[in-house]
């Protein structure tokens, strides 16, 4: 896909920002396991975070291709940079611009626009991540306010000194609709619904930073809801239609997860090829053995088709057609190229490429996930086969 011309411009400032701002300092940030609190305050003064929003909002106005664009600008030089963008917009900003109400979206919006705050999105808990349905938090109408019990696990962007909210699934119902109290539900299913609970809201504690295997300068939280209380008038979007609503979004975190991946796997052939004519081995830069050109060709190829599966992904979700099964497609494969091209980029950096220093290590580390989050692999899988009619 040729990129807009304003799409290529915005590209260029992102690349611009991450190479010159990021790439210098978050080595640290990463190794001290720190969140980059200025990187983040920069990316919404350039209106990363509003890309999809609109300007009512405090937006730029822009789609969600836009958004993308950054994505992979940032996934090729750090993804934990990448990740807190990604999270901030796709889970933290896209529930409440597609299901919130006015009042939420107008008392919300505008911060997290602008990446002056930052929210969660709460669905995974340690029972079950890919089995969404599972959601054990309960929330029960009780004069008025929903009061919350349970716990979600590894949840973005919820512990930071700047985030302002999570919304959280959580069962309110089951059985026979009923009592109109919270305790209703239909055909004796879970009615699994959305709720935004501000952060320092009483019963609402947020556990220490896990110990992660990358991502470390990005911010992942358990959360515990305790008798927690908020106003009814938070349920975000329809009773009932949590679960779904949530995979809706789900569908477009995908496309924007495997923008980032691209990056991630772009990354890893950049490094590469600048290691290769540069590093020498038996009296030749290691570039010119065949070995090494075979695996960086592979690498290449590999962030091609990750880049076509995205941008296919992407191209048919502005048009409003269906893009479920693309964007499954495009988060399975981006995800394998950038593990793969880390895998092959720490391979060509020899020990160089184990120590944390180096960002092909931090690839390393960091694209395991992105085999995970927003859907396991074989979920996405599980999502092309019932497509094709499995
Ligand atoms: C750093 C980080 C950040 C995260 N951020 C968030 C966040 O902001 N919000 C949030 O809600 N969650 C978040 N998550 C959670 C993430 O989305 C889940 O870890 C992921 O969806 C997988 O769920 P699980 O860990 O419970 O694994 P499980 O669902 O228990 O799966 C375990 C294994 O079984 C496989 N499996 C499961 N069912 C099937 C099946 N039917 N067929 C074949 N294989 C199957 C899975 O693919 C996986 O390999 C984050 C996780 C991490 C590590």
């Amino acid at each position: 896909m040729q990129l807009s011309e304003e799409h290529e411009a915005l590209r260029a400032t992102v690349e611009d920002f991450a190479q010159k701002e990021v790439a210098p300092v978050i080595g640290d940030f990463y190794i001290k396991e720190k969140f980059p609190y200025a990187l983040v305050a920069k990316m919404g003064e350039m209106g990363l975070f509003g890309l999809p929003v609109g300007e009512e909002y405090g937006g730029m106005g822009g789609d969600y291709v836009a958004l993308c664009v950054a994505l992979e600008e940032l996934g090729r030089i750090d993804q934990s940079v990448a990740i807190t963008l990604e999270a901030g917009v796709s889970l933290g900003i896209m529930p409440l611009l597609r299901f919130g109400s006015d009042e939420q979206k107008q008392r919300w919006l505008p911060d997290l626009a602008a990446g002056r705050t930052l929210g969660g999105f709460g669905l995974t808990e340690a029972g079950g991540g890919s089995d969404a349905g599972a959601t054990r938090t309960t929330a029960k109408l009780d004069g008025g306010e929903w009061v919350i019990n349970g716990t979600k696990a590894f949840i973005t962007n919820s512990g930071t000194d700047i985030t302002s909210l999570v919304t959280v699934t959580a069962v309110t119902g089951r059985g026979e609709r009923s009592d109109g109290a919270g305790n209703g539900g239909e055909d004796g299913k879970k009615e699994i619904s959305a709720i935004l609970v501000p952060s320092g809201t009483d019963g609402f504690t947020v556990a220490p930073s896990y110990s992660k295997v990358g991502w470390n300068a990005s911010d992942t939280h358990e959360l515990v809801f305790d008798d927690c209380r908020v106003p009814e008038e938070n349920l975000v979007g329809t009773r009932g239609r949590g679960y779904a609503q949530f995979l809706s979004i789900l569908d477009e975190g995908r496309v924007a997860i495997a923008a980032l991946s691209t990056g991630a796997a772009q990354g890893c052939v950049d490094e590469s090829l600048r290691y290769a004519r540069e590093r020498e081995a038996f009296g030749a830069a290691i570039g010119t053995y065949q070995g090494i050109q075979f695996k960086i060709a592979e690498m290449e190829s590999r962030t091609v088709c990750a880049r076509l599966a995205w941008q296919d992904a992407a191209a048919k979700m502005s048009a409003g057609v269906p893009f479920k099964k693309e964007a499954a497609i495009a988060k399975l494969v981006s995800s394998n190229a950038a593990m793969d091209n880390a895998r092959d980029a720490t391979q060509i950096f020899g020990g160089y490429g184990f120590m944390n220093e180096y960002p092909v290590a931090r690839h390393y580390r960091d694209s395991k996930i992105l085999e995970i989050g927003e859907g396991t692999s074989e979920v996405q899988k599980i999502l092309i086969a019932r497509h094709l009619g499995l």
